[in-house]
């Protein structure tokens, strides 16, 4: 037990404690020891997670003859409700692509989905910032792994060149935006590279992108018109999309190659079918909201003007804005500060972000209204002058 004890105390020590933190939501704001505060943490890009037009349209569709709350079973077995085949075909669709395949949650499927795809023939090259449910994905599979610099492609392409010969398959994995940075990576030039290998697949993230970015609100890929040269894309429904769960954008083949051999689809309860039919519920309607993506963007680009500047050459290009701070202890002062000023922002320290980046991620919403953000810049250049 004491070896648990002294490492909390480490933690505590450095300023690195985690806790859960108690507190209620409630649409864009966040109640706390009775205090309202700005919820700038949340992943509800869109802010939807809380709107009652839609929860009391998608409610109206229920039936409690028909409509279920758990699907009791791995979707291998008596789990794999209609609701399942509707939303994948739908999603497809959307992507103009052979298939779709759905996940219980992000961290499932990236988890799930390099591990069954790799052996260990394969070499997986990942950006050194990509999320940690694709670093465990990676350290569960039987590929070797290099991390490349993060978005550096000059660094990518000779771990290509240089490895082509050597391996049967190689895996270059990214995000389109990054969760902790708020950059991107740049897609037409992964196209390009991956083009002229044919051994050469790409995974990409878009848990950040979708319901964001795009016509569509497909994401990055759809943005940048190259959805059909993305071998595995992924995105996740508990974002901007309101919802829980993931997919797969990928072929026919791959998509029946991973009900055959992923385990983190096959050993686990599917999802209940009342969470499917809420999620593509949500899917059509954010097909729609290209209002709420341009005001968002919009937003994003005053915020970014104020804070990249402050990053020391880290550049957000998206609603996700980080503040860096230095050191875990700074960062948390400065939360409070925040927080006490009722903007609801949480500390990132590592081992989520590399040591001395601490800092506040501000995760924007598109329900933020024009005066919210004046107020947040013009608090965040007061604290910035007094530090
Ligand atoms: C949130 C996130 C995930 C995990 O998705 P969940 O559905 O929350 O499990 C995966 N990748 C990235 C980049 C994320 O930000």
């Amino acid at each position: 037990m004491d070896r648990y004890a002294s490492q909390l105390e480490t933690l505590a020590h450095n300023g690195n404690l985690r806790r859960l933190p108690e507190m209620e939501p409630q649409g864009l704001y966040l109640v706390r020891d009775g205090v309202s505060m700005l919820n700038l943490s949340s992943n509800d890009y869109l802010g939807l997670a809380d709107n009652v037009a839609l929860k009391s349209e998608f409610l109206q569709t229920l039936n409690p003859q028909t409509c279920r709350f758990s699907s009791t079973s791995s979707r291998l077995l008596t789990g794999n409700y209609p609701a399942y085949t509707r939303l994948e075909k739908r999603l497809a669709q959307l992507y103009g692509a052979e298939s779709a395949l759905v996940f219980n949650s992000g961290y499932h499927a990236n988890s799930g989905i390099l591990p069954a795809v790799t052996n260990n023939r394969s070499l997986i090259l990942a950006d050194k910032l990509v999320h940690a449910s694709i670093v465990d994905g990676i350290g569960l599979s039987k590929a070797r792994c290099i991390r490349y610099r993060h978005n550096n492609y000059e660094q990518l392409e000779r771990l290509v060149a240089e490895n082509a010969d050597q391996y049967e398959r190689i895996f270059i994995v990214t995000e389109s935006i990054f969760s902790m940075d708020g950059d991107e990576s740049d897609l037409p030039r992964l196209v390009t590279l991956k083009r002229q290998y044919p051994q050469v697949y790409l995974y990409l993230d878009e848990a950040h992108a979708f319901g964001v970015r795009g016509e569509l609100g497909l994401g990055c890929a759809e943005e940048q018109g190259v959805v059909g040269d993305i071998d595995f894309l992924v995105g996740t429904f508990g974002k901007a999309a309101a919802s829980m769960g993931a997919f797969v954008i990928c072929s026919e083949t791959m998509k029946q190659y991973l009900v055959n051999t992923m385990r983190p689809l096959i050993f686990t309860t599917a999802l209940p079918p009342v969470n499917l039919e809420w999620t593509l519920f949500i899917v059509n309607k954010i097909c729609n909201m290209q209002k709420r993506r341009e005001h968002l963007a919009q937003i994003g680009r005053r915020v970014r003007e104020a804070l990249n500047p402050l990053n020391g050459g880290i550049v957000s290009s998206s609603h996700i804005i980080p503040y860096v701070l230095g050191e875990s202890e700074r960062a948390v002062e400065v939360a409070l500060r925040l927080q006490h000023e009722g903007f609801y922002l949480l500390p990132v320290r590592p081992p989520t972000v590399p040591r001395g980046t601490s800092r506040l991620r501000i995760s924007l919403n598109a329900e933020c209204s024009d005066s919210d953000i004046d107020r947040l810049i013009t608090t965040l250049q007061h604290i910035q002058s007094s530090l």
